[in-house]
């Protein structure tokens, strides 16, 4: 029998799961991954306001697993040799004919001093660590950053900076105390957020006007101190630092024989596969793919490279040649705790919605209805 093994169980490893069995392939899939829930990320924005809890976006995957007929192997991937299709995992190899590689990305963690930050998009831990920061501040300065990796511009995660940064300051406000604080937001591009478009960078600078937040952009980061951030273009005194460095791959990717992008991931085509290396396929953070210069690194993405590289391998098991290639298209309401911006690209459209009340419960109904499949 056919052998597929996925690794990692988030967005992508799991839309790849539903596609497979949706077209009907009935192969083994063995899910490799240290925990059989989903972490529902892109919510851990509300921790910090108690709209949501930590343990409220852990979806155990127990039942998803059973109903999709998966075997879940709860252990960490240490290598993988692509050339012979096995996994190399902390309990022993596993042998499988393709292997979806839907491991995520980490973030990088060379600035000196990057301990006295907090990186918001790290996991849930990081935004409990916010929440329980700002409850005992009595007041100070917020400083709230973001940079991308240098080797590869388009390995950054802005979106959630900019709703930090307005969600911080609407619920200071609703609580009545934002007259003690300052917000500062940072970050070496002059106009940070270019990959959502230049309309809707203009329209983040003047919410960060309107909100009276200082900025400090244009300035490359020398290093961040306890209670201050360095830069070459002065320094910035701060009682709490979120900064969201830029992304690479996983560190056991560079001891593979995987193709690596210059930025540390793996080395995407248009299907999906890896470049050169018949029966591996990548999806999400974990890739680098070919696109336009915005192509996102979010879960909306990964789950259309997800489903593209599923129909490719229903395809090649039904003795087709594999012709789907992933759709580039970012979506992005940006919320704000009362209200969003929405912002959309595909091909040369670029929609850039303004703050809207609707669209924060819009944000709110997607997560419900996404979720559903997991519940
Ligand atoms: C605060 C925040 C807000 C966001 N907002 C949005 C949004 O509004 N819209 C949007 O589309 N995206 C958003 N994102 C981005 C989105 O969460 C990521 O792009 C998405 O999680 C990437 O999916 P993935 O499947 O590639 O990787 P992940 O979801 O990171 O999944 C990786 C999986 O691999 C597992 N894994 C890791 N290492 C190993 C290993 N060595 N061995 C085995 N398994 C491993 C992990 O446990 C996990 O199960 C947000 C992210 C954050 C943090």
């Amino acid at each position: 029998m056919t052998h597929i093994a996925i690794l990692g169980s988030g967005f992508a490893a799991l839309t790849a799961v539903r596609q497979l069995r949706r077209r009907g392939v009935s192969a083994k899939i063995t899910v490799i991954s240290p925990r059989d829930a989903l972490h529902y990320l892109p919510s851990t924005i509300w921790l910090p306001a108690g709209l949501r809890t930590a343990e409220g976006l852990k979806l155990p995957l127990g039942r998803f697993f059973a109903r999709h007929n998966v075997t879940h192997l709860a252990a960490t991937v240490t290598g993988l040799n692509a050339a012979a299709r096995v996994v190399e995992t902390d309990q022993g190899p596993v042998e499988a004919d393709h292997i979806i590689i839907a491991t995520g990305g980490r973030f990088l963690r060379k600035l000196p001093g990057i301990e006295n930050a907090i990186i918001p998009c790290e996991g849930i831990a990081s935004a409990e660590a916010i929440a329980a920061r700002l409850a005992a501040l009595d007041g100070g300065t917020i400083a709230i950053g973001m940079a991308t990796n240098p080797n590869e511009p388009g390995a950054i995660r802005g979106g959630p900076m900019f709703e930090y940064l307005f969600i911080l300051d609407t619920l200071l406000r609703k609580q009545g105390r934002r007259e003690r604080f300052n917000f500062v937001f940072f970050s070496p591009s002059p106009r940070p957020g270019q990959r959502l478009g230049e309309k809707a960078v203009d329209g983040i600078l003047a919410e960060m006007r309107r909100r009276g937040v200082t900025t400090h952009l244009g300035h490359k980061m020398v290093r961040i101190e306890p209670g201050k951030i360095v830069t070459e273009g002065g320094e910035i005194a701060a009682d709490l630092i979120l900064f969201q460095p830029g992304m690479t791959g996983l560190a056991w990717f560079a001891e593979t024989d995987l193709p690596l992008s210059p930025g540390g991931m793996i080395q995407g085509d248009e299907l999906c596969r890896v470049v050169g290396r018949p029966g591996v396929w990548v999806a999400g953070d974990a890739g680098s793919f070919p696109g336009p210069d915005w192509l996102p690194k979010q879960a909306h993405q990964a789950d259309l490279q997800a489903k593209a590289l599923a129909d490719n391998i229903a395809d090649l098991l039904a003795g087709k040649a594999p012709s789907r290639r992933f759709t580039p298209e970012l979506i992005c309401i940006m919320d704000s705790l009362d209200s969003g911006m929405l912002v959309f690209r595909r091909g040369r459209i670029n929609l850039v919605l303004p703050a809207l009340k609707p669209l924060h419960w819009l944000k709110r109904a997607f997560e419900n209805h996404y979720l559903k499949a997991y519940r």
